[in-house]
C-alpha cells in the first residue's frame, strides 16, 4: 500500500481514515490532520470555479453573525490601534470591514481576489483565516509562513469546522465539499501549538485562537 504524505506535519501514513463515494481520507500518526488523497484534489481553475459559487456580501446580517463568532472573541483579546491581516478573504472581505468599523487597520490576501504578495513582507499583530484552511493544499508552508508574520504576542485566529471523530466524519457534509481537504481537530491544533510554543484556546466549537509567545 502507498503511503500518504500528511500536507500539515510530513509524516508518512497509510492509515486510512474513511472512503466515500468520491475519495478517500487518510489520518496522520502525528498530528492526526485528515486528509483528502491528493489525486483528488482540484486544480486551481476547478477550484476558483466552486469559490465563485460563494457569495459572502459584506452586508449580508447572517455571514457577518458567523464571523462574529471569530471576530468577538479576538477583539477581546486584542485592542486598537493594532494591524491584522485576513488571510484568504474571498471575494467580498466582510471580517475586514468588520474590523475596521472598530478601529483596526486591517489588510487582506487572497490567491484568487486579492493576491497582493506584499502581505507577506509585514508583520501583524493579528491574522485571520475564515474558512481557509481546509482548503489549503501546503498548510506546512503556509501556516508557517504567517506564524513567522506575527508579533510576539500576536494571535492568529482560524475558523474551520473541527473533525469529531470517525462515525460523525463518514456522515459530515463539511468533506463533501470538493475544495476541502484538510480536517483539522483539537488534537491537530494542540499538535501545532506544540510545535510552536504556542498556548491555544477554542472559543467556539470552529474557532481557534493561537497565540504568539511575548517577547521576554
Ligand atoms: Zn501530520
Amino acid at each position: 500500500m502507498p503511503a500518504h504524505n500528511c500536507p500539515l506535519c510530513r509524516c508518512l501514513t497509510d492509515t486510512e481514515f474513511c472512503r466515500d463515494r468520491r475519495r478517500t481520507y487518510w489520518q496522520c500518526p502525528q498530528c492526526e490532520l485528515v486528509f483528502a488523497e491528493k489525486s483528488f484534489w482540484l486544480c486551481a481553475a476547478d477550484e476558483k470555479a466552486e469559490y465563485d459559487l460563494h457569495e459572502n456580501s459584506v452586508v449580508d446580517v447572517r455571514y457577518r453573525q458567523f464571523l462574529n463568532r471569530l471576530a468577538a472573541p479576538l477583539m477581546q483579546r486584542i485592542s486598537v490601534p493594532a494591524r491584522g491581516l485576513d488571510f484568504g478573504c474571498g471575494p467580498g472581505p466582510a471580517l475586514q470591514a468588520m474590523l475596521q468599523e472598530v478601529g483596526f487597520e486591517v489588510d487582506v490576501y487572497d490567491i484568487f481576489y486579492a493576491p497582493d504578495p506584499g502581505v507577506f513582507k509585514c508583520g501583524y499583530d493579528f491574522i485571520t483565516a475564515t474558512e481557509v484552511v481546509e482548503h489549503l493544499h501546503d498548510p506546512k508552508f503556509e501556516l508557517n509562513r504567517l506564524w513567522s508574520m506575527l508579533h510576539p504576542g500576536g494571535y492568529l485566529a482560524i475558523m474551520t469546522k473541527r473533525v469529531q471523530g470517525q462515525a460523525a466524519f463518514a456522515n459530515w457534509h463539511y468533506k463533501n465539499d470538493p475544495t476541502h481537504v484538510c480536517f483539522f481537530s483539537e488534537t491537530t491544533f494542540y499538535w501545532l501549538a506544540d510545535s510552536w510554543q504556542a498556548s491555544v484556546e477554542f472559543p467556539a466549537s470552529d474557532v481557534v485562537l493561537l497565540q504568539k509567545p511575548a517577547r521576554t
